[in-house]
């Protein structure tokens, strides 16, 4: 057989992999990646960094390995190069990594009750036929892990339940769990943590995790394959069964038809049904009301926004897993800049690790004030009031909590003054917001503020310096 060429074979899997993630992570993450080398089924590949490594390894490896298996066949193997640059910064060179190959969490083969006769295909794409029984593939994300979530007061209440759930699954009342929120809040990840802890628990246990949409399409598949009670089987014989995104099924009958009984079945079995949803179950609109009503038997808990102390632990939990250096100047204005949710946060940090690792710059707070708004696309980011107050306190090196005090000390009040008159430029918060975020005071002293910087600004030459200088540093 004629040698294939690395690149042509690597240009190959790239035309897939545009197909199946952002033109952004693509740009990001493949375009950098140079094939090297082909042999002996094994595509060895070069990355920037060992940083790139990991990333590529922990986000994309299974999309790879279809992709290059596509390509050269089933044994297929995939290798990189690793870029280290020397102290002198010339010579880089290279190390060479295999990728990791092993899929730890896997559930035991249980006895089911299908035709498994050679002519019976089953077109459930979790089932991996075995010879008398099959294994059943959890379908878990092994880096979503209660020790990689991060607990908070926005989602005490869920992590919490979900624990316990892991510890005693189908045992405890809160049967279903339902875990609702936003998107970007920790949905997915705290529901794939709740699996991963109970098959650590309870090896012998049968979980799967499986998102509303794939059961969906299952549904589907089966229903045209004349297979419905095989669909039904398979997932009344799950112990775990964790559906994520239930909203999906909003307005599709027949899916909910089938989901209340295989739900019955678990439930009345004391089997463990866990759920989520960007909605709680009472706003959920287009579900069938005995779902709605068996949704709220056992516990419904939401994740809220993080708040700032919940987003700098999480930044500072990923820059640790990673083995990163970031100053925590740097950490600070990402957790201060980014408030809407946990992805975006993720993404910005992922954002400026890339760029310094691909341009080799040092990360400073210069280029994560440019790298955020390059990177972080679809983020309405507007300085928050506490960033405001963050800025003006480290300026004129008062604590934020004298700030927010009573005192009427003139350079206090001047500093509170300020960050009041910061907060109404800068931010869509109403008057009462920001004087209640300033130590709980009125809107009639916000409005006085204003006028007071305002007035200062025209009249007083040091003062307009002060506000010049804090603009500067407020500048994105
Ligand atoms: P959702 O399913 O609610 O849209 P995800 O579970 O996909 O959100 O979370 C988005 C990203 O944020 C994931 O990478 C996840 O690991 C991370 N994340 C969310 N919440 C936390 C948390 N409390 N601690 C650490 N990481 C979190
Ligand atoms: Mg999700």
């Amino acid at each position: 057989m004629p040698e294939k060429n690395c690149e042509e074979i690597w240009n190959n899997c790239l035309s897939i992999i545009r197909d199946n993630v952002t033109i952004q992570n693509f740009k990001t993450w493949f375009k950098p990646i140079k094939a090297v080398k082909l042999e002996n089924m094994v595509l060895t590949v070069q990355v920037p960094s060992q940083f790139f490594y990991e990333w590529i390894e922990n986000n994309y490896i299974t999309l790879i390995k279809k992709t290059l298996k596509r390509e050269l066949g089933k044994d297929a193997k995939l290798e990189y190069n690793i870029l280290l640059e020397t102290s002198s910064g010339k010579k880089p060179y290279v190390t060479k990594i295999p990728s990791n190959e092993q899929d730890k969490i896997k559930n035991n083969p249980v006895n089911f009750p299908i035709n498994m006769n050679e002519n019976s295909t089953i077109r459930n794409p979790f089932i991996i036929p075995g010879l008398q029984k099959i294994n059943i593939n959890p379908q878990l994300n092994e880096s979503y892990t209660f020790e990689s979530f991060v607990e908070g007061e926005c989602n005490r209440l869920a992590r919490s339940a979900g624990f316990a759930v892991s510890q005693n699954p189908g045992g405890t009342s809160f049967n279903p769990l339902f875990i609702y929120g936003g998107g970007g809040l920790g949905k997915t990840h705290l529901a794939n943590a709740i699996g991963i802890e109970v098959k650590n628990n309870f090896s012998d246990k049968t979980v799967l995790y499986v998102s509303a949409d794939k059961f969906q399409t299952q549904f589907v598949d089966a229903i045209m394959d004349n297979k419905k009670n095989d669909f039904v089987h398979f997932y009344q014989s799950i112990d775990v069964l964790i559906i994520d995104d239930v909203q999906f099924l909003c307005g599709k009958e027949k899916t909910q038809d089938v989901f209340f009984h295989i739900f019955n079945h678990l439930h009345q079995n004391k089997k463990q049904v866990i759920l989520t949803s960007d909605k709680a179950p009472v706003d959920i609109i287009g579900m069938e009301q005995r779902l709605l009503s068996r949704f709220k038997w056992g516990l419904s808990a939401d994740l809220q926004s993080p708040d700032l102390e919940t987003r700098l632990a999480i930044l500072k939990k990923k820059i640790k897993n990673d083995g990163i250096d970031i100053p925590y100047e740097v950490i600070e204005y990402i957790g201060y800049s980014i408030t809407t949710n946990v992805r975006e946060l993720e993404g910005a940090l992922i954002s400026l690790l890339a760029q310094s690792s691909l341009n080799k710059k040092e990360i400073t707070i210069d280029l994560a004030k440019n790298m955020l708004d390059k990177f972080v696309k679809n983020t309405v980011r507007e300085v928050s009031i506490d960033y405001i107050q963050k800025v003006v306190c480290d300026y004129f090196d008062i604590p934020i909590e004298t700030m927010k005090s009573k005192t009427r000390k003139r350079e206090i009040v001047q500093c509170r003054q300020l960050a009041m008159f910061f907060s109404k430029q800068m931010t869509k918060n109403s008057l009462a917001m920001i004087g209640k975020h300033c130590g709980n005071k009125d809107h009639a002293t916000v409005l006085h503020a204003c006028k007071t910087v305002n007035n200062l600004a025209d009249t007083d030459k040091r003062f307009k310096g002060y506000i010049s200088d804090i603009e500067k540093k407020l500048s994105i």
